[in-house]
């Protein structure tokens, strides 16, 4: 069975697009740590990052890195951090979250609760400062 982000990049699950290759697709979590918390994935699908093939990890983090700068232009932060856990989602995974702090990258923290506008106003901000392929 397709995992839940397969079905997210097949369209039939929704999802606040951020950014999309050919390989990869970049989202808000719906469960954000801080305002712009995106997660990119490969669209193959593979539920251990570190079983993604050399190629795919070296290309999965140029394209993590022209969503990061778009984050950050889109909401200033000292850094954007970078995380990879997959404990909840069995499909490979980076999390992207602009940091003010060491402790906005804590996943234990509070989630924001964003409403559905929030949200789009969120994805719109980040896609408008992504530099493209
Ligand atoms: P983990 O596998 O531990 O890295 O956590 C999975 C992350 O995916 C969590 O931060 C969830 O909030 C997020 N998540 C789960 N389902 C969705 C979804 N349908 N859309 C966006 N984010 C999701």
């Amino acid at each position: 069975m397709a995992t839940i982000f397969s079905r997210i990049v097949a369209g039939e699950i929704p999802s606040y697009k951020v950014a999309e290759n050919d390989k990869f697709y970049a989202f808000l979590d719906i469960n954000p740590l801080a305002k712009g918390h995106t997660l990119v994935i490969p669209k193959r699908e593979v539920d251990y990052f570190f079983d993604l093939t050399d190629e795919e990890i070296g290309e999965m983090q140029i394209f993590a890195k022209k969503v990061a700068s778009a984050i950050k232009a889109a909401y200033p932060c000292i850094k954007v951090g970078q995380a990879v856990l997959g404990l909840e989602v069995p499909h490979a995974h980076i999390h992207l979250v602009p940091m003010q702090s060491e402790k906005d990258m804590l996943f234990t923290n509070p989630k924001l609760q964003l409403t559905t506008e929030e949200f789009i106003e969120v994805a719109e901000n980040i896609r408008k400062n992504f530099p493209g392929e």
